[in-house]
C-alpha cells in the first residue's frame, strides 16, 4: 500500500479503524524519508524515538484526533528533546528543553513528531536555499527551488514523505514553497495560531500555520493549532471551525476582488494560470470583481524594513552564552562574540545590519516609523476592501520556480518574489494559497485573502476552487 497517496484524513479513518497501526505508518514514512531524502534534503532531524512514541499510542488505542499520525515540523519550532536548528549553524546543537504549544496541541491529539524540516536560516529567504544545512529540492523538478522559507516542509508532502506539515509564514514563507511545490498552506490571522515556541524572526508579522496536499487535509490540521493561548500575549481567540461547514460551503454569490494592479505584474505563465483560475472561481459560481488598491505597490519595501527592524533586535540573542554554540573557551567576550555570530550565514547578517541601520538614531524616523505608517494604511486599505468583498484573490508567486542557485546573485529579484505575499503579514489578515494546475510542468497557486479569523470562509472557498482545479498527485521519486 502507497499510504502517501492517500489524504492525511484518511489516514486518521485508516488508523481509528484499525487497518493501519501508528507503529507502522511512522515507520512507513520514516523509512521512505530515509530512501527519498538524500535527494531532496527536506528534512534536518529526524526524530528517532518516533517509532517508539507510535507504538504508546497504540497501545492506549489511537485515541485523539490525528490518532497516531505523523506531521513533520518546521525546524524554527521548538521541539522538547529534538534538535530544533531554524537551520542555522548557530543552533546546530540546540536542544529545546520544551515544545512550542502547536507541538503540545499535535502530541495531545495523538500527532507523532517524525522529523524537523528544512528552511532557510531562521526563515529568512523565498526559496529555500538560505539553509545552513544546504537547499531543499523542488520535488516537482528536482533543479528548481522548492520555495521558501518552509521549504523542508512543502517539499516533504510534495514527495509525499509526510502526510502533513507546519510551517511559519512571516512573509509568504508557507505560502510560497505551498505554491512552488503544488501543495495548499495556510497563513492564519495574526493571534490565531499561538507562537509560544516558534523561534522569533520577526514576531509582528509571523504564523505558525498548516501545509497538507489538499484543503480538507491543511483545514484538519488548522483546527487542530488554532486557539487562544496565555503563553503568547498576542493570541486570540477563534470562532469555532467545522471541517463539515468547509464540506458543505456555498461559493454561489460570494464576491472576490482581483487587485489588478498586482496581477498585471507578474510573469507571464502565471498571469495565464491565473486566468484560468478566475474562471474557475467564476464556475464555482462566485462573483469576480476587477479591483484597485492604492499603495499596494509600497507593501514590499515596508515589509523588508519592519523584518528587519525586529530581526536585528530578535537574533541579538545569539550570542553563545544564552543561545547559540558556545565559543567562551579561551577568549574574551568580545572575541567569544565575533568568533560566534560569525556562525550566521550570509543572508542572516546581511538582515541583521540592515536592521541595525533602519532602528539606528536619525534614521528610524525615515525608514522605521514610515514603513510602519505605511503597514497601517495597507492594513486599512484590506480591510476596507474586505468589508466589500468577501474575498482578495491574486496568484501566489509572481514568478515560476526558479533553478536552484540561478538567483543566487540577484537578491532584489528574491525579495520582490514576495511582492503578493506580503501585504497579509502587515495587515494581519489569513490568506490560503492552493494550487491552479501545471505551467510547464510546474505548479503555480492562486492565493485568497479574506478578514481577520475568517479562515473558515477560506477553507471553504478554497475546498471549492480545488474541486475544479483539482489536486496535485504526490510525486514518487
Ligand atoms: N521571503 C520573506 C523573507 O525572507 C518571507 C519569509 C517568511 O515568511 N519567513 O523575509
Amino acid at each position: 500500500m502507497k499510504w502517501e497517496k492517500l489524504s492525511a484524513i484518511r489516514l486518521i479513518e485508516e488508523l481509528k479503524s484499525g487497518s493501519i497501526t501508528s507503529e507502522e505508518i511512522s515507520a512507513y514514512f520514516l523509512d521512505k524519508i530515509k530512501k527519498v531524502d538524500r535527494i531532496l534534503n527536506s528534512f534536518i532531524t529526524l526524530n528517532e524515538k518516533a517509532v517508539e512514541e507510535a507504538k504508546k499510542v497504540d497501545k492506549n488505542g489511537r485515541k485523539g484526533r490525528l490518532a497516531g499520525l505523523p506531521i513533520a515540523v518546521k525546524d524554527n519550532i521548538t521541539t522538547k528533546g529534538i534538535r530544533t536548528t531554524c537551520a542555522s549553524r548557530i543552533l546546530e546543537n540546540y536542544i529545546p528543553p520544551y515544545d512550542a504549544e502547536v507541538i503540545s496541541r499535535i502530541k495531545r491529539e495523538g500527532g507523532i513528531i517524525i522529523g524537523k524540516t528544512n528552511m532557510d536560516e531562521f526563515a529568512m529567504g523565498s526559496s529555500g536555499e538560505n539553509s545552513g544545512f544546504g537547499p531543499t529540492k523542488n520535488p516537482r523538478d528536482l533543479n528548481r527551488v522548492p520555495g521558501g522559507s518552509s521549504s523542508g516542509s512543502a517539499a516533504a508532502i510534495a514527495a509525499g514523505l509526510a502526510p502533513l506539515a507546519l510551517g511559519s509564514d512571516t512573509g509568504g514563507s508557507i505560502r510560497a514553497p505551498a505554491s512552488f511545490t503544488g501543495i495548499v498552506g495556510l497563513k492564519p490571522t495574526y493571534g490565531a495560531v499561538s507562537r509560544f515556541g516558534l523561534i522569533a524572526y520577526a514576531n509582528s508579522l509571523e504564523q505558525i500555520g498548516p501545509m497538507g496536499k489538499n484543503v480538507l487535509d491543511t483545514a484538519y490540521l488548522y483546527s487542530i493549532i488554532y486557539g487562544e493561548d496565555e503563553k503568547d500575549s498576542t493570541s486570540l481567540p477563534s470562532p469555532p471551525l467545522s471541517i463539515e461547514r468547509i464540506s458543505d460551503f456555498e461559493a454561489k454569490g460570494v464576491k472576490v476582488a482581483v487587485l489588478t494592479d498586482l496581477v498585471s505584474r507578474v510573469d507571464e505563465p502565471v498571469k495565464k494560470m491565473f486566468e484560468r483560475g478566475i474562471n474557475y472561481i467564476s464556475e464555482i459560481g462566485a462573483e469576480v470583481n476587477e479591483v484597485k488598491l492604492e499603495g499596494i505597490d509600497l507593501a514590499l519595501p515596508a515589509y523588508y524594513v519592519i523584518a528587519c527592524s525586529e530581526a536585528s533586535s530578535n537574533l541579538a540573542r545569539y550570542d553563545g552564552v544564552r543561545f547559540g554554540v558556545d565559543c567562551r573557551t579561551n577568549l574574551n567576550w568580545r572575541d567569544a562574540y565575533k568568533e560566534v555570530r560569525k556562525l550566521f550565514g550570509k543572508e542572516v547578517k546581511v538582515r541583521i545590519m540592515l536592521g541595525a541601520y533602519t532602528l539606528s538614531a536619525g534614521f528610524f524616523e525615515e525608514y522605521y516609523v514610515k514603513a510602519v505608517k505605511v503597514r497601517r494604511r495597507i492594513r486599512d486599505g484590506l480591510k476596507k476592501l474586505l468589508k466589500k468583498y468577501d474575498y482578495v484573490a491574486i496568484p501566489t508567486m509572481p514568478v515560476l520556480p526558479w533553478r536552484i542557485g540561478e538567483k543566487l546573485d540577484d537578491p532584489l529579484y528574491v525579495y520582490l518574489s514576495d511582492a503578493l505575499t506580503v501585504p497579509a503579514n502587515l495587515a494581519g489578515v489569513p490568506a490560503i494559497s492552493l494550487p491552479i494546475g501545471l505551467a510547464d510542468g510546474l505548479p503555480v497557486g492562486i492565493q485568497f485573502i479574506a478578514d481577520e479569523f475568517e479562515e473558515e470562509k477560506l477553507f471553504g472557498l478554497a475546498k471549492r476552487f480545488e474541486e475544479k482545479a483539482g489536486e496535485l498527485e504526490v510525486v514518487d521519486l
